[in-house]
């Protein structure tokens, strides 16, 4: 007899467990406690589970649970950690689940633990009939601050099924493309000196003038290359963030630092962005006599793109009623299109109440939720 929790409890219990990721290390926390609820669950429906360490960051794991067996199938995906919070900010408590004007309150209800509590929800169903091809649901950790999970698994290369649905909020629409997030720093190193000789120093302030300009063209020459019309923002863009240097008008700027986002689009490839980059900042630490380094500031996020005329993408354009389109924000999604799957992004909820106090799903997501993974699981597994 299975004890697995209604989806109520579930969801309760995905967020009444705190699994902050953040950048910033007195923030960040660990997500096991999410993970061996899931675990613990999911095996008790009879999945087999494995939870994957991830290396270097302790206290963190990917789960990946699979029910059957087979080369097809399909994987069910969400992270199970949630953005930092302001708890000042909130009406109620971010951990605790609260039911409101037909709304789930809580850390992560819609940005997404609350897809993964659905998914297994969905699961339920299918526990006491032999699956053709395997579900896997999988729970990876820190998506919301380096991707690191995501990309262990793209490393280890599994788990491996035809098909992958990532549980974004999306408002259950399809989503085959989202743009990549590169956030870059410029750092450049000259030689201070006293204001009244130039020839005393070199001077980083007038050398990232030209790094500007640099940034600016290059922008230019991506904005003539690349267009793509799915998306609202229809060229690659670039933005200048925020620059610091010097200290004193009467010296010569010994450092300068700027930091930039550039979101490519689909079919851009990070690695030659960067190295155009740093062709056209070669020039310029030669002209000035100073080191100029572009570093990342966070892990890239990769472009994603999935062709619309495929199985998956025209399935849930069935299932769903909505023509598959574009997102403004980074998934996943790449990191299991890399180890072979038809994937897309899908999932209950608005992006609009993600990271922001006061998140919630509306319940009436739900019950559509889990009919569309029925649906899906029925057809990819059985
Ligand atoms: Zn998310």
């Amino acid at each position: 007899m299975s004890t697995v929790p209604s989806l109520l409890t579930m969801l309760t219990e995905l967020i009444g467990t705190p699994s902050v990721s953040c950048t910033a290390p007195h923030l960040d926390q660990s997500n096991l406690g999410v993970i061996h609820k899931l675990e613990a669950w999911l095996s008790d429906l009879g999945f087999s589970t494995e939870i994957m360490p991830l290396p270097g960051h302790e206290g963190k794991a990917n789960l990946i649970a699979t029910l059957g067996s087979g080369p097809g199938g399909l994987v069910l995906s969400g992270h199970t950690d949630t953005v930092p919070y302001n708890a000042e900010r909130w009406n109620t408590d971010p951990f605790k689940l609260t039911e409101k004007d037909n709304r789930f309150y809580g850390l992560g209800s819609c940005d997404m633990k609350g897809f993964i509590a659905i998914a297994i929800e969905a699961a339920k169903h299918f526990t006491d009939q032999p699956l053709q091809q395997p579900l896997i649901i999988l729970a990876t950790a820190d998506e919301e601050s380096s991707m690191d999970g995501a990309r262990a698994l793209a490393e280890a290369g599994y788990p491996k099924a035809r098909y992958a649905v990532i549980g974004e909020p999306t408002g259950l629409k399809p989503i085959h493309m989202h743009k990549g997030m590169m956030m870059e720093g410029i750092k450049i190193t000259g030689k201070a000196g006293h204001s009244s000789d130039p020839s005393l120093g070199n001077n980083a302030l007038e050398a990232m003038h030209s790094v500007l300009g640099e940034l600016i063209s290059f922008r230019q020459e991506l904005q003539q290359n690349y267009q793509n019309s799915a998306f609202q923002v229809t060229v690659p863009t670039l933005n200048l963030g925020c620059i610091h240097g010097g200290d004193n008008p009467n010296r010569i700027c010994g450092s300068c630092d700027l930091e930039y986002d550039l979101r490519p689009l689909p079919g851009m490839d990070i690695d030659t962005l960067r190295e155009g980059i740093n062709q056209r900042l070669q020039p310029v630490a030669e002209r000035f006599g100073v080191t100029i380094n572009n570093q990342r500031l966070f892990p890239e996020i990769l472009p994603f793109q999935n062709d619309k005329q495929s199985e998956l993408v025209r399935c849930a354009e069935q299932l769903t009623g909505h023509t598959a389109s574009t997102v403004a924000f980074g998934t996943e999604a790449p990191f299991l299109q890399a180890l072979g799957m038809d994937t897309i992004v899908m999932g209950p909820g608005s992006i609009n109440q993600a990271h922001q106090p006061d998140e919630y799903l509306a319940m009436d997501q739900i019950r559509p939720t889990v009919d569309i993974l029925r649906q899906l699981i029925g057809k990819y597994c059985l």
